[in-house]
């Protein structure tokens, strides 16, 4: 039988960090759903369906965008690669333009419809850790494990903030700026029509401010050997 663990949460709560080593640990395949919104996005931006200061959008537009786009993971030493339609997009997707545009895109019923078919299909071909938002309350609600990642905005901004010194992108960007684009995807994120983030019934909360990764990491494999 194929194990599914759903790991949902904010925006910069780790998600991705501890999904991956879990995954890792037990050999299942890791689906980075953000990952998905995110990449249907960048290819609204390519074809100059959306740009950066817009709070609204033509719907039919992108929905009619979907069938074109193919969505690709690949493993890769620090993590995994993205595709977007066979191009390598993994830096497009994490900068500054999709960060602000993604919330949008995610809203549209449409395309949560067409990446929840394309996310079940993905774990009917293996037992996986998935990390979203509505992972265990809509995409795999009969999840075996269903965890709900959350860290204080400020921490989880600190982390952020940390994470682009070390690696030399958006060095630029204050602390108080990704503090606020944060909270503003969250709101954005929980305030949607369909499907909006929201802890599943049966999710376990774990609270992971002041905790190190190793922490986490220990907490939730305890949860799944239960
Ligand atoms: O996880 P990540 O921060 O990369 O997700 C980017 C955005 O994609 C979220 O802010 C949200 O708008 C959207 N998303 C979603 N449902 C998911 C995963 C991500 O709506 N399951």
């Amino acid at each position: 039988t194929k194990i599914q663990v759903a790991i949902d949460g904010p925006a910069s709560a780790g998600k991705s960090t501890i999904a991956k080593i879990i995954a890792t640990q037990l050999g299942y395949i890791y689906v980075d759903t953000g990952a998905m919104y995110r990449t249907i996005t960048l290819a609204a931006i390519r074809a100059n369906l959306i740009q950066v200061g817009q709070t609204t959008v033509d719907e039919k537009v992108i929905s009619d965008l979907l069938d074109n786009v193919q969505i690709g993971f690949a493993p890769s030493e620090d993590g995994q690669l993205v595709f977007l339609n066979e191009t390598d997009i993994t830096e497009d997707i994490r900068q500054a333009d999709v960060n602000s545009l993604v919330s949008l895109i995610a809203a549209i019923p449409a395309v949560r419809t067409d990446l929840v078919e394309r996310q079940r299909q993905l774990a009917a071909t293996s037992s996986v850790v998935m990390d979203g938002r509505d992972i265990g309350t809509t995409v795999l609600p009969n999840a075996q494990v269903k965890i709900f990642l959350v860290a204080s905005v400020a921490e989880r901004a600190q982390r952020r903030f940390a994470e682009n010194q070390a690696k030399g992108i958006d060095t630029d960007l204050t602390l108080a700026k990704i503090e606020e684009s944060i909270a503003r995807r969250d709101y954005l994120d929980s305030h949607r029509e369909v499907s909006p983030l929201k802890q599943a019934d049966d999710a376990v909360l774990v609270d992971t401010t002041g905790l190190s990764i190793a922490e986490v990491v220990t907490e939730i494999t305890n949860l799944i050997h239960k």
